[in-house]
């Protein structure tokens, strides 16, 4: 039976860590500041906005709303931007995805100063990341990390299979790991044999969006399993469940760690969006990162 990996208790850690390095910045008289934009009056968009403030605010740093309606233009979006890159109280910036259908989300996240993405999608920073010198990295991929470290320490060696390209987890996954000494497959829609490379993988991560698509005759014995997928299945009975990526009742027999849909990686999200606010703001100020978050970078 797999040892389940409580994403809930690792994302605690985390925060705890986080609100005393910023209590500690208190004293220089540093306060890390989160902006978050949030564009239309989308109820999903709007409770992931209001959880990611509350969270900020919880650990002692400084959340700065900005919620545009639906007619705003690219223009007007843009010269909010600018004004918070030039805000010296804002260390992080985050645009919530999606925008509405008229705004150029490229082109607004690119306008972002690279040193207050804090959702790492700036070209500059996929760049760094691919380039095998991260700066800031996206905040699912690095709480998948953070569990994978957890659980296994050192990563070195291990042959790790994604599922999963898309720009948000899937890539700068294949890049973290890889940055870790893994040796690294990415799957895709077009990959043959999915199963087989399942089978040779040590590290599993599946985001692929398809509900129960890993099987447990597909896992190799002891594997470690992050399942990234978050989908929506309506029961017989009329109500609705999340399920992951990975038939979770089938891999638990097989795995040798896993994580469970909901409480793996969904809470880690949030909790990293703060570290990288942490960490943006402590290099703005020229300083370094705490011990306990180098390995994340
Ligand atoms: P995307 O739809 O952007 O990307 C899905 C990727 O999976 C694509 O690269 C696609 O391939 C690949 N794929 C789709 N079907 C298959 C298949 N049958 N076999 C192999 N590969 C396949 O999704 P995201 O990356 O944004 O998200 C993935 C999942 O993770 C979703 O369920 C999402 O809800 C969840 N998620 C969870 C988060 C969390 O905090 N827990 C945060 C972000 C996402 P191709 O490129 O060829 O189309």
């Amino acid at each position: 039976m797999a040892h389940i990996i409580d994403g809930k208790t690792a994302a605690q850690t985390l925060r705890t860590q986080i609100t005393q390095q910023v209590a500690a910045l208190h004293s220089p008289g540093i306060s890390p500041g989160l902006a978050m934009v949030l564009v239309g009056e989308d109820p999903a968009s709007a409770s992931y906005v209001h959880s990611k403030a509350r969270q900020t605010e919880e650990c002692g740093m400084q959340a700065f709303e900005h919620k545009l309606p639906q007619s705003t233009t690219q223009q007007q979006l843009l010269r909010l931007i600018e004004q918070l890159n030039g805000d010296a109280r804002v260390h992080g910036i985050l645009v919530q995805l999606p925008l509405p259908d008229h705004i150029d989300a490229v082109a607004v996240l690119s306008r972002i100063a690279p040193d207050k993405d804090v959702d790492g999608l700036h070209p500059v920073n996929t760049a760094r990341l691919a380039d095998g010198n991260p700066n800031i990295v996206p905040c699912t991929p690095l709480g998948c990390l953070v569990l994978l470290r957890n659980e296994l320490g050192d990563l070195s060696g291990k042959q790790a299979l994604v599922i999963g390209r898309s720009h948000l987890v899937g890539r700068p996954m294949s890049h973290l790991l890889l940055s870790q000494h893994c040796t690294v497959t990415t799957a895709h829609s077009r990959s043959q044999n999915l199963a087989e490379l399942c089978r040779q993988a040590d590290i599993l991560v599946v985001a692929a969006g398809q509900p129960e698509l890993v099987r447990g005759s597909w896992i190799k014995p002891g594997a470690t399993l992050i399942d990234v997928g978050i989908n929506r299945q309506h029961g017989e009975d009329g109500k609705t469940a999340l399920v992951g990526d990975v038939a979770f009742r089938e891999a638990v027999e097989v795995a040798g760690a896993i994580t469970p849909v909901p409480g793996g990686v969904g809470p880690m999200t949030i909790a990293c969006l703060l570290l990288n606010t942490l960490l943006a703001a402590l290099r703005q100020q020229g300083m370094s990162a705490p011990e306990w978050a180098v390995l994340a970078h």
